[in-house]
């Protein structure tokens, strides 16, 4: 331990930004008057308006949150069967096709971009499988190209989680405009949120009306419930919050941009630490700073060490889905996904972290992994 080192405040790994008090405010007062709370009112509408300019889309539709708008992608589809998936993503993207009654297929990730390996998927494709569901892992795009390919080949449907991706684009392309549905999260420690909130973009403008009904009990007229829905609709204080902050989402990402780049300028010269890079027909968000480090006794040492110097990081994605208590899966199936589970760790990230906050964090990682060895 070095003691001057120690932060008085505590780093958690994430802070929503907020936007404007009064930007919002000036929402939650045109709801007041209008006594329209929930169920597609007019912030709603604005909102999915602007989300779509924004993601360059034509095609979307709001959710409470994004886990339950997975949930609701896969029943548009009427997926059966299995889903190849990848196991090194956030537990709801497991969660989701479980609820849906299907049989998650775990495939290996590519040791580089942590998502699921193009390579691995046709070996595990049976006559039950319906749907690739890959996940845009740390806002990573993945091998978008070759899943569709393999896709194409075999008559697969493509769902991405875009969770960690909004705002991202590959080519010039935004990343919405990719497969047959793409998933976003807006919950509080993401990029860019609705306090809680999420988002389908799809390419087959007919899912609009099932994805609707499906997230207001299946209803589809007033004496009609044509699916066994749920219940998952925004409201307008979520739109509210989303739409004030949509006003500020380049200015968030410019400065998350900031804290990766003084990140790279205190770490890049590590032997032990391999950094997340981008290539540079992507435009990221900056969404997270994760680090891999040299074995699984480092991680687990070093995140314990810098919880004493009040830094907060997170093993993340640590354990991997298909080790989760709640499943029973065969995990050695996916090694590089194990080790990269194993040696992850997310460092602070968020648009007001400081660049003497960063360099700080930096020294203590270089002083206790000196100490390691
Ligand atoms: C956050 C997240 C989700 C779930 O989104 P919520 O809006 O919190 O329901 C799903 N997948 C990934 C990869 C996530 O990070």
């Amino acid at each position: 331990m070095k003691n001057e080192l120690v932060f008085e405040n505590t780093i958690m790994v994430t802070q929503p930004s907020l936007p404007n008090y009064e930007r919002y405010m000036g929402y939650i007062k045109g709801i007041w008057d209008r006594k329209w709370l929930t169920n597609n009112g007019p912030v709603h509408e604005e909102f999915k308006n602007e989300l779509k300019n924004f993601l360059r889309t034509k095609n979307g539709e709001l959710f409470t949150n994004g886990h339950l708008a997975l949930e609701m992608a896969l029943k548009a589809l009427d997926l059966k069967g299995e889903v190849i998936t990848t196991p090194f993503t956030f537990a709801s993207t497991t969660h989701a096709i479980k609820n849906c009654n299907l049989e998650p297929v775990f495939c290996d990730i590519d040791p580089v971009t942590y998502n699921i390996d193009p390579a691995k998927i046709e070996d595990l494709i049976t006559e039950k499988t319906s749907a690739i569901l890959a996940v845009h892992v740390f806002g990573n795009p993945c091998d978008i190209q070759a899943i569709q390919t393999i896709a194409d080949k075999h008559n697969l449907k493509v769902i991405y989680d875009a969770a960690h991706t909004f705002g991202v684009e590959v080519d010039g392309k935004g990343i919405a405009n990719f497969g047959d549905v793409s998933m976003f999260s807006f919950h509080a420690t993401k990029v860019f949120h609705s306090i809680e909130g999420g988002m389908l973009s799809f390419s087959d403008n007919s899912l609009a009306p099932t994805l609707n009904a499906l997230k207001n009990f299946g209803i589809t007229s007033p004496e009609t419930v044509e699916y066994v829905g749920s219940n998952a609709k925004m409201n307008e204080f979520q739109a509210a919050m989303g739409l004030s902050n949509l006003e500020i989402i380049n200015n968030e990402i410019d400065s998350r941009k900031e804290v990766y780049t003084n990140y790279l300028h205190y770490l890049e010269g590590l032997d032990d630490i391999r950094l997340l890079q981008f290539p540079d027909y992507v435009k990221p968000n900056y969404a997270y700073f994760p680090i891999l480090l040299k074995d699984h006794k480092q991680r687990n040492l070093l995140c314990e060490q810098l919880g004493k110097y009040n830094v907060i990081t997170r093993k993340y994605f640590y354990p991997l889905c298909s080790q989760f208590d709640c499943y029973d899966y065969d995990v050695k199936e996916t090694p590089v996904a194990q080790g990269v589970s194993d040696r992850i760790l997310c460092l602070p990230m968020y648009a007001n972290l400081s660049k003497e906050e960063v360099k700080q964090i930096c020294e203590i990682i270089q002083y206790e992994l000196g100490d390691f060895k």
